[in-house]
């Protein structure tokens, strides 16, 4: 048997279209010269909404659109030599998918898994298409993860998984080619097809790397790490250098939607690294994240909306809600319930002591009112009313995030 592989996952922007695909394998086939890779791929972005909505015969799109769009990607990627055999592969998964569609099998939910996971197959074959114009042999390895049946989100089996890759996909690394493999997709007990839910290519790529005993994982996207709060809700956040697998699964739950939230339990339980890294800036240092636990202090803020509030009988005009706890130990309190619901934010990391009443002070100072703070499983929790959340999140990334990393530099 060959050594382990870097498992290398390419998220849906890395492969949005021609030109990402050849950068995509160009990524691929530079690490494929220091050792055994395998690749594991998402489907090209916006892919997975399409066919969801096709199920749900609330989208106009089409397989005939699906796969034209593959073909063009490949058209862009492949060269003339390879080109007519991922041209047949793509037309016969359109078939498929087609079939699929006409006539489902199972349940809703079985159906809806079903026709999901075609895009990354459809990426799949163009990735390695690209992989082979390039001179680096490769081969699409289909289906390594073995699940159990809850579809929409099937929980991960470790030694079915390592089973199915020992037949599946040692003997395209042990042959020297990259193994693609399809992102998103598993196979429960009686083989039908599950996915992982929502973003799920992330735990494909270290179930993977589990099953295959890699030492690394590279998550490959469309930022340069994981930021210290969402991008899109904080301009001045910036990418972390490392992370604990604690802190990164607490910050994927509370809205990092870089990494899908269970990602880090395979990596965790087999002690390999995950190492993010933006595809279209690959010189940028990215984000570690392993077993170490950093200095103390909160290294970044989360958040999450429209928690549910239940109205106690007992409790007059005030509200229980629940305030967090990662996905379990959540502390309930008891608030006036605000207009428009509850958020919580989350400062994670190793608050220091001064760091809730700082905290708190800071969100007084800009004239939000706590609903109630304190620290939980996830790390310091406030919850705010929904209306102030982003506001919020601004505060405590100023206060607790950017101010200490000024004190450190200082
Ligand atoms: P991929 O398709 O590569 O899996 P995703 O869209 O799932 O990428 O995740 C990357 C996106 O996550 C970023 O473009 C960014 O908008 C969003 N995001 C939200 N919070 C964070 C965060 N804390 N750090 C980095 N990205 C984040
Ligand atoms: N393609 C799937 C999704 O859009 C999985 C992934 O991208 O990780 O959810
Ligand atoms: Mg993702």
């Amino acid at each position: 048997m060959s050594e382990a592989p870097l498992v290398m996952k390419f998220g849906g922007t890395s492969v949005g279209g021609g030109a990402e695909f050849v950068r995509a394998a160009q990524i691929a086939a530079g690490a494929a010269e220091s050792g055994p890779v395998a690749a594991v791929v998402s489907a090209m972005s916006g892919t997975t909404d399409a066919l969801l909505g096709m199920t749900a015969r609330t989208s106009t799109a089409t397989t005939g659109g699906v796969l034209d769009r593959h073909l063009a990607a490949a058209r862009h990627a492949v060269s003339g030599r390879f080109l007519p055999q991922v041209e047949s592969w793509l037309r016969e998964l359109a078939a498929r998918l087609d079939r699929t569609l006409r006539s489902p099998n199972g349940s809703a939910a079985a159906h809806r898994d079903a026709v999901a996971g075609f895009g990354e197959r459809f990426s799949a074959a163009v990735l390695a298409g690209a992989l082979c114009s390039l001179g680096v042999p490769a081969r699409v390895a289909d289906d390594p993860i073995a699940t159990d049946a809850s579809f929409g989100g099937a929980a991960v089996d470790a030694a079915a998984t390592r089973r199915r890759a020992a037949r599946c996909v040692w003997p395209v690394l042990d042959g020297g080619a990259v193994a693609v493999v399809p992102g998103y997709v598993g196979r429960a007990p009686d083989g039908s097809i599950t996915t992982l839910g929502r973003g799920g290519s992330d735990l494909s790529a270290t179930a993977l790397g589990r099953a295959l005993g890699s030492r690394e994982v590279w998550i490959l996207t469309d930022v340069s790490g994981v930021f210290d709060a969402d991008p899109d809700l904080v301009p001045e956040a910036a990418p972390v250098s490392g992370l604990s697998y604690r802190e990164a699964a607490a910050f994927a739950r509370l809205g990092a939607k870089v990494l899908h939230p269970k990602t880090m339990q395979p990596a965790a339980a087999s002690g390999m690294e995950i190492l993010v890294k933006n595809t279209f800036d690959l010189g940028a240092p990215g984000t570690r994240i392993s077993a170490r636990e950093g200095a103390p202090g909160v290294r970044c803020i989360g958040l999450r909306r429209g928690l549910s509030l239940e109205r106690l009988p007992a409790a007059g005009s005030r509200s229980v809600f629940c305030v967090l706890g990662a996905d379990s130990g959540s502390v309930r309190a008891l608030v006036e319930a605000p207009d428009g619901g509850v958020a919580v934010v989350a400062g994670i990391g190793a608050p220091a002591d001064g760091d809730l009443l700082c905290g708190i002070r800071a969100l007084e100072a800009a004239g939000i009112h706590p609903l109630w703070a304190g620290s939980t499983t996830a790390g310091l929790t406030f919850a705010v009313p929904d209306g102030a959340a982003v506001e919020a999140v601004r505060v405590l990334h100023r206060e607790l995030v950017r101010a200490c990393l000024v004190e450190e530099v200082a």
